[in-house]
């Protein structure tokens, strides 16, 4: 039967209905960046009165487009972490009371895993074992994935994540928030070659990443500009060149380390065009497989969660009623799953 997943870990509600047979059936989103935008950033205590506002018409609506009562579903999947407590909490007791009247199981998804896991929306989707880099606005993370649910942490940020160097880069190059999105969208426009960053790490071994002197690279370089509309966007394009080119190198070196032949891409900085395109073309030519969720589905999304939620239900994870959330979690605590997937 079809599980609902709920996503309220940061500023966005998502809503999705997924079917281990049928796939995905419907999902929803409802984004409060108009509302965070004034402060420059998400206020914790305003993202929470918003999910509450709108969680319950969004999966209403979602059930509807699914064509689906309530009482056809069996189980409700929820973000329980990591996230903002106060934005946790209200999926989590909006799941949690929905599944407990409908005496179906709940289940509290790691967000992250959730994001690992986009890709398996897709048509062509990824067999473990595979290396993951996941890129978002809270994490950078390499992980080696040996089975669902059993990962193992080969790189992380010592500073910055990926995304939220993208934000940062936006905000003191004048862009508004969130300025990640809009700073790729420059960087297609600008000329390649004008602007020449550094690429952290990328000479030495191992895989973590660092991105707060490439962010202070781009500031001097900026602020020593003539800051036109033309040098922005050549900024911009210096600045993604250099980020894409980290990543790669990063996540082509962690294949070799661990063997892998698949890689997938997930987080909201896997919606970058320059990244997809040029991971697809290492890809093609060194003979490993690529794989990326559309882009509305590297972003937070409700689809995700119902997917990761339906796994662990087919495998029998079972939890208390308790409504608990973890705002912070170590994805290498999951336990493994052992349905086939
Ligand atoms: P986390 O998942 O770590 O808790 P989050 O949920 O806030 O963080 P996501 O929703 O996965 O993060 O992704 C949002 C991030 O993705 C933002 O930092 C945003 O700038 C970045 N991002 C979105 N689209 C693009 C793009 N096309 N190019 C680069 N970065 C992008
Ligand atoms: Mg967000
Ligand atoms: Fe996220």
């Amino acid at each position: 039967k079809p599980v609902l997943g709920i996503e309220s870990s940061c500023d966005e509600t998502g809503v999705a209905v997924y079917d281990l047979e049928r796939g995905l059936l419907a999902h929803r989103l409802y984004s409060q960046v108009r509302l965070h935008a004034e402060y420059g950033g998400v206020v914790p205590e305003l993202a929470s009165r918003d999910h509450v506002r709108k969680l319950l018409p969004l999966v209403r609506e979602t059930l509807a487009a699914a064509g689906l009562d309530v009482a056809g579903l069996g189980g409700v999947a929820y973000t329980a972490g990591p996230g903002l407590i106060g934005a946790l909490l209200v999926g989590a007791a909006a799941a949690r009371a929905l599944a407990w009247s409908l005496e179906v199981p709940a289940i509290g998804v790691h967000h992250m895993e959730g994001h690992l896991l986009a890709p398996l929306l897709e048509a062509e989707a990824p067999q473990a074992p595979f290396v993951a880099l996941l890129v978002s606005g809270g994490h950078s993370m390499l992980i080696a994935v040996d089975a669902i649910g059993s990962y193992r942490l080969l790189g992380d940020t010592l500073d910055d994540a990926a995304g939220e160097a993208f934000d940062k880069t936006a905000k003191l190059m004048g862009l508004p928030y969130p300025g990640g999105p809009q700073l790729a969208r420059l960087a297609e426009q600008g000329q390649s070659g004008r602007f020449r960053f550094s690429r952290p790490m990328t000479d030495r071994p191992g895989l973590d990443f660092s991105f707060s002197g490439l962010k202070t690279q781009v500031l001097l370089a900026w602020q020593n500009s003539d800051q036109s509309d033309a040098t922005r966007a050549d900024v911009a394009r210096g600045f993604e060149e250099a980020m894409v080119d980290t990543l790669r190198i990063k996540c082509l070196r962690a294949l070799e380390a661990t063997g892998a032949k698949s890689l997938v891409i997930a987080g909201g900085v896997g919606a970058n065009r320059r990244l997809r395109a040029q991971l697809a073309e290492a890809a093609s030519r060194q003979g490993f497989r690529v794989f990326f969720p559309r882009p509305e589905f590297c972003t937070d999304n409700g689809a995700m969660i119902a997917l990761a939620g339906a796994l662990r239900l087919q495998a029998g994870q079972l939890e208390s009623n308790a409504i608990k959330v973890f705002p912070r979690w170590d994805l290498e605590s999951l336990s493994p799953l052992h349905a086939a997937v």
